[in-house]
């Protein structure tokens, strides 16, 4: 049965052939196809390199005629981490108003359905629709996936796998290869070698442990600028890894201190003071959440007393700038890992 409009969602990290595949079948069995291209609100990363403009270009690219004739219709779909809930009714509401857009209404429902390809455990998202009728693609494309795509480009002597990439998206990397965005990814890429590399030799992959501290005064969030890699430039949580011979919160404590400075008018603010103003703690497990491999942050909610003039603060250590930042304005595209998820998160969906 032909479906009016079919949703297949994606990262895209880069538009492959078998995405290229999907996108082929689904135009076939579908009047319209909604493309959501999936985490457009997160900062580049080694997982996450192109942004929500640069996918749609790629989409365009292999797929212009329908594109421009709206019978491929590609939107961005943000992230929530850790809320489900959030990201399925997004994506309802989007798919909702994308078939007003196109003239359905609740006299004329249109039918709906959802393809995909259910790869591995990170597809458990293609159940979350029941109300639509699932479109299952049964076989892969080939044998390969995006992560290895991405390592293998970027890096020192770019690989372009032009048999698993469409020619339109060869073109494409060969000409992204002089951006500064290239260099950028392939630092990092080379910094997360090397990480790993330096952990090789233990008897199991390594999990590691960090805290992070939510600080909080009158409508603003503290955040320090990243100096190193991974994330370098990007707005982040102060925190760090957690010594052995410190508690979870003495760590957390230790870590905004030595990144912030924080002060009040009578000079460095005692941390046993800081103590009193804990207001919740909570851990984050997403095991993608890190490019160093498995790592759990234990975050601590700090709510500083409302004041005309907030605490001073001043970059170092690892930190080059230590910043208070509006909550209203807080760009998640420019926050490090899932930072900005984890400060939503604690503050009760605030942002
Ligand atoms: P992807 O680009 O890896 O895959 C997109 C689709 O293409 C999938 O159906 C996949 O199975 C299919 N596919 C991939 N390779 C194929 C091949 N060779 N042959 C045939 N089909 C192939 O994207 P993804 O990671 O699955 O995207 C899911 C998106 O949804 C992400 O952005 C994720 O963050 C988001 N998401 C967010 C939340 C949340 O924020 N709470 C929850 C669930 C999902």
């Amino acid at each position: 049965m032909k479906q009016d409009i079919l949703v297949f969602i994606g990262r895209f990290q880069p538009f492959h052939i078998g995405h290229e595949a999907v996108v082929a079948e689904a135009l076939n069995k579908a009047e319209h196809v909604i493309i959501l291209v999936g985490s457009s609100n997160r900062a580049p990363s080694l997982r996450n390199p192109w942004n929500f403009e640069d996918r749609y270009e790629m989409i365009k690219k292999v797929f212009p005629y329908e594109v421009n004739t709206e019978k491929l219709i590609i939107k961005p779909l943000a992230d929530t981490l850790y809320n489900d809930e959030a990201w399925t009714s997004n994506v309802q509401r989007i798919v909702d108003e994308t078939a007003s857009e196109l003239g359905f209404d609740k006299d004329h429902p249109a039918k709906i359905g959802l393809i995909g390809h259910s790869k591995d455990k990170s597809s458990y998202y293609l159940k979350l629709f029941p109300q639509w009728n699932s479109v299952d693609v049964p076989h892969e494309v080939g044998v390969f996936n995006a992560t290895d795509i991405r390592t293998s480009y970027f890096q020192g002597a770019p690989i372009i796998p032009h048999d698993i990439v469409p020619k339109e998206i060869s073109a494409y990397l060969k000409e992204h290869m002089m951006s500064d965005h290239f260099r950028h990814i392939c630092a990092e890429a080379r910094w997360a070698k090397d990480y790993k590399a330096s952990w090789a030799t233990a008897p199991f992959p390594p999990t590691f442990v960090t805290v992070d501290n939510i600080v909080v005064q009158s409508g603003h969030v503290l955040m320090i600028r990243r100096g190193g890699h991974p994330g370098m430039g990007q707005l982040a949580l102060p925190g760090g890894f957690v010594d052995h011979d410190e508690t979870l919160l003495e760590s957390a404590i230790r870590e905004l201190k030595e990144e912030t400075k924080l002060a009040d008018k009578h000079g460095p603010f005692p941390m046993g003071k800081l103590k009193g103003f804990l207001d919740g703690q909570g851990v984050f497990d997403d095991p993608k959440r890190s490019v160093r491999g498995y790592t759990l942050t234990h975050a601590f909610l700090f709510r500083l007393p409302p004041a005309k003039e907030l605490m001073k603060v001043i970059g170092s250590d690892d930190a080059v700038e230590a910043i208070w930042v509006p909550l209203g304005s807080l760009d998640p595209r420019e926050c490090f890992e899932d930072h900005w998820f984890i400060i939503n998160k604690m503050l009760d969906g605030a942002m």
